[in-house]
């Protein structure tokens, strides 16, 4: 994955009342800070500077071309002079690319001694970009507006984050969701309207059979598995037991199986997420175990027990880190912690949790499962690396679908559980346990999230923003009586507007 791939268009707008000499600064102004944006590692995605755009014509064709062109994840929109905006409905109108509205200026500072009107009709967006907002706002446009002086880190910063937003966005329509089965049964929050997700998110999301998968992994030499073992035991701690000649060696050997064909699948579908189910294993030796923890870390979203909502997420959230510290990974809120003063939630799966997220070298060791009746799995036991951290989840409200974040610290896990032989995760959610509790399940919440020590919820709101959903976000400051009314006040919005 390489973010540079995706290209974000620079549209910067004027008009021709100023001539042909402003037009020429505003365009080598644009060429200035097209260069210096691209080149800065702050900015992930490449920048790509179109004409000057000053006629209704002109506007209209950029938007048209921008949406035939594959390559093109979002629009960067800047009014470095005044614009006028009834210009740029036709274009708006039929824009389906994400949009940033970029309120900046070309010059830092006033030029105290030498500014004149000149000057000011040149540096205009303090005005020009008004006019560019009110269209936004009287058309009901999703975007980011980031305001600031363009060479500000932090400005550039925010730009980031709403590029990563968009490539995963356009990634998400690239790539295809495999599911395995379908979901667990009796589960509701992991059901899920699929057309409905195709038509907001534009994911494609159909069901395999698991013989496929169960032929596939039939298929594996034992050669190819022993050669990716290998693979493991340099990343890896094996245990005994799961060494050469150890008596749970046959256990690896079969997940390294499930991880080539598991694989060779979702290349094969082109696939960038997946699900498996517990109840729909026939054919199979063990529950793909350390096969998805192995995936995921791969780049690969994953949801257990056939949560497709959960797996794209995931996915979504992989593409947003690249190439950031920190890990993404599938998480489920197993069980708490009520001591006074320290209280926290243990994530964990079964065993499908990420590495990319752990403190140190994982433990690769093979233990029994009490959960759907198939061999011992193989799996990566370790901690999570403490630090900050967001848990997002998407549910399906019925004729919409809701983002629920919460912010969180990863804490340093001081106890050896030895009898719990999983990859876990400690965590204090803000405001308090009991606060972020209640407002996630007056929100609806499901036990199964996204858990991205490497994101903060900017991007996840970004990502709503442009999926235009929901997005309740529950942080220090948030208060469940507060959370409820607002959430009642939203459904009122969303129910009307939430959808594409
Ligand atoms: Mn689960």
């Amino acid at each position: 994955m390489n973010l540079k791939m995706h290209e974000f268009w620079f549209i910067i707008g004027s008009q021709d009342l100023y001539g042909a000499e402003t037009l020429k600064q505003v365009a080598a102004h644009g060429k200035i800070m097209a260069d210096a944006l691209d080149t800065d590692p702050l900015i992930p995605g490449k920048i790509v500077l179109k004409p000057t755009a000053i006629s209704p014509a002109a506007i209209r064709g950029l938007f048209e071309e921008a949406a035939a062109a594959p390559l093109c994840a979002g629009i960067i929109t800047w009014m470095h002079t005044f614009s006028p905006s009834k210009m740029w409905i036709q274009g708006l109108a039929m824009n389906k690319k994400p949009v940033l509205h970029l309120h900046t200026q070309f010059n830092r500072d006033i030029p105290w001694s030498t500014i004149d009107m000149d000057f000011m009709n040149l540096n205009q967006s303090a005005h020009g970009d008004r006019e560019h907002g009110h269209i936004y706002a009287r058309m009901g446009l999703p975007r980011k507006v980031v305001a600031g002086f363009w060479e500000n880190p932090e400005v550039r910063r925010r730009i980031g984050v709403w590029m990563r937003a968009a490539a995963a966005r356009l990634e998400g329509i690239i790539h295809p969701a495999v599911r395995f089965g379908d979901n667990m049964r009796e589960v509701a929050v992991t059901e899920g309207d699929k057309v409905e997700a195709q038509v907001q998110f534009g994911w494609q999301v159909n069901t395999w059979g698991i013989g496929g998968l169960a032929g596939l992994y039939r298929s594996i030499s034992d050669a190819e598995a022993a050669s990716l073992v290998q693979e493991y035991e340099e990343k890896y701690d094996v245990s005994a037991e799961a060494r050469e000649g150890g008596v749970s060696r046959n256990a690896v050997l079969e997940q390294a199986k499930i991880e080539l064909a598991l694989k060779k699948l979702l290349r094969h579908e082109n696939a960038c997420a997946f699900t498996t189910t517990f109840q729909d294993l026939h054919g199979l030796p063990q529950l793909p175990a350390l096969a998805v923890q192995r995936l995921m870390e791969q780049g690969y979203g994953f949801g257990a027990e056939g949560d497709w909502k959960q797996a794209m997420l995931v996915h979504a959230a992989k593409v947003m880190a690249e190439g950031l510290s920190g890990g993404v990974s599938f998480i489920e809120d197993y069980t708490y912690h009520f001591e006074p003063g320290k209280e926290a939630a243990l994530g964990a799966h079964m065993i499908e949790v990420c590495p990319s997220i752990a403190e140190k070298k994982p433990l690769l060791e093979v233990h029994p499962l009490s959960i759907g009746g198939k061999a011992d799995p193989a799996r990566l036991v370790f901690n999570a690396a403490p630090g900050p951290a967001v848990l997002a989840t998407l549910i399906d409200l019925g004729g919409r679908f809701r983002m629920i974040l919460n912010d969180v610290e990863a804490l340093k896990i001081e106890q050896a559980m030895p009898a719990l032989p999983v990859a876990r995760v400690l965590w204090k959610p803000f405001p308090c346990l009991e606060s972020a509790a209640e407002s996630w399940i007056l929100a609806g919440g499901a036990h199964h999230s996204v858990y991205a020590a490497a994101l903060t919820a900017e991007y996840f709101i970004d990502w709503a923003e442009m999926m235009r959903i929901e997005c309740v976000h529950i942080h220090k400051e948030t208060k469940p009586e507060r959370l409820r009314d607002e959430l009642r006040w939203a459904e009122a919005y969303w129910s009307r507007y939430g959808r594409v």
